[in-house]
């Protein structure tokens, strides 16, 4: 029997997606899980955008549809970029077609990609199946080190990755670091790419930075967006990629022999999406910023910088390790103990650490702390307060 192709055997299953098949067989075996590790928000979509689709579905949307997406929606979506029109935005099945397009569309073998790390399960194994080679730099306290990504550069490199709100940091990426690695782009002639799916979660006051706002180097910009997170619609799998449309036809290009058009009548459901009032978004926001305040109060003898975004928090966990083990060993013991799930940090590049999302019912939210700081009290010896 023959191999499999080198390219596959090189390549990881994602740990996030891994980790939700976990879970859902424990479920399935009567396990009561409280799941902190897989990035997801628990509300239902708005009623406009199920009743949008079910329409759409009903009334015959049910056909191919054109391969970089419905015009109406490329339309809604190229608003938020000043100067593009439908012709700059192809709809994608999630950010993570977007994503793994235009690596497939910009790397040649033997091409490198800086990543800052801690960073997104699918960077790399994008990066890789691009035939490149992924290059981590680290980031200081979350933050990007633009000094260490500039050193990064080499002949051979062809993109940076920014992700700003971070996953799985939820570090927030301020004006001034973005312009930086805009000129590094810009003076050394690479394309960047800019996973913007947290875009609508920040707190604190905080606004979204998109490497958009830099025109100067919006001609090597590729922006990956989403609507899974903001409207709460991870199985509709609607997301995109904004660029140059030299880019976009190219991206179009692969997509065509890939999967064809994402599913059409889910894009009509985006399309409402597309179409609502973003203060809907207001109350949600400080909602979750208070699900994060109460995530860090509970969790505070875990050291953890404030996270301004995303919603998962990314506490150090290395104090509560024994010697030899990993995040992931104290991972699997917290679900089998307790029944909560939390993804380990190496499945991100951030050994020692744990990644744990908010975005879940309040109840269970904090039984699911409750049970998980059960746990690291009684590896560290603390009593509960
Ligand atoms: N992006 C989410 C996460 O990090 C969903 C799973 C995935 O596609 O990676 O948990």
């Amino acid at each position: 029997m023959k191999q499999l192709s080198e390219r596959i055997r090189g390549v990881s299953a994602s740990r996030t997606v891994r980790l939700s098949g976990v879970i859902d067989s424990l479920r399935r075996q009567g396990h009561d899980i409280i799941n902190l590790g897989v990035g997801e928000p628990y509300e239902a979509p708005f009623p406009d955008i199920l009743s949008k689709t079910t329409a759409a579905l009903k009334g015959g949307e049910t056909r191919y549809g054109p391969v970089a997406g419905i015009p109406e929606l490329r339309n809604a979506i190229s608003e938020k970029f000043d100067g593009y029109t439908g012709e700059n935005i192809l709809v994608t099945n999630g950010s993570k077609q977007a994503l793994y397009t235009a690596l497939q569309v910009l790397c040649d073998p033997g091409s490198q990609v800086i990543i800052p790390r801690p960073c997104w399960v699918s960077f790399c194994e994008q990066i890789k199946l691009a035939g490149a080679t992924p290059v981590l730099v680290d980031t200081k306290a979350h933050q990007l080190d633009c000094h260490a990504i500039e050193k990064a550069i080499n002949a051979d490199t062809r993109a940076i990755i920014i992700n700003s709100p971070n996953n799985p940091t939820g570090a927030v990426y301020p004006k001034e670091d973005l312009r930086a690695i805009a000129d590094l782009a810009w003076a050394h002639d690479l394309y960047l790419i800019s996973d913007e799916a947290y875009e609508a979660f920040v707190y604190d006051g905080w606004t979204h930075r998109s490497l958009f706002d830099f025109p100067h180097i919006r001609d090597r910009l590729i922006v990956a967006g989403s609507f899974s997170k903001t409207y709460c619609m991870t199985g509709f799998r609607i997301g995109y990629a904004a660029a140059p449309k030299e880019i976009i036809t190219a991206m179009a290009r692969l997509q065509s022999h890939l999967t064809g058009n994402v599913c059409t009548f889910a894009q009509h459901g985006a399309l409402a999406a597309a179409r609502r009032d973003p203060s809907h978004f207001h109350g949600w926001r400080n909602h979750l910023q208070k699900k994060r305040d109460m995530t860090l109060e509970m969790l505070k003898d875990l050291p953890c910088d404030t996270p301004r975004g995303a919603f998962y928090v990314f506490p150090d966990v290395i104090h509560c390790l024994k010697k030899n083990e990993s995040a992931e060993d104290l991972a699997s013991e917290i679900l089998q103990r307790v029944n909560v799930a939390v993804a380990p940090g190496e499945a991100f590049g951030g050994d020692g650490h744990i990644r744990i999302c908010y975005a879940i019912e309040e109840k269970r939210l904090i039984q699911g702390l409750e049970r998980l700081v059960q746990v690291i009290h009684q590896r560290t010896g603390a009593t509960a307060p």
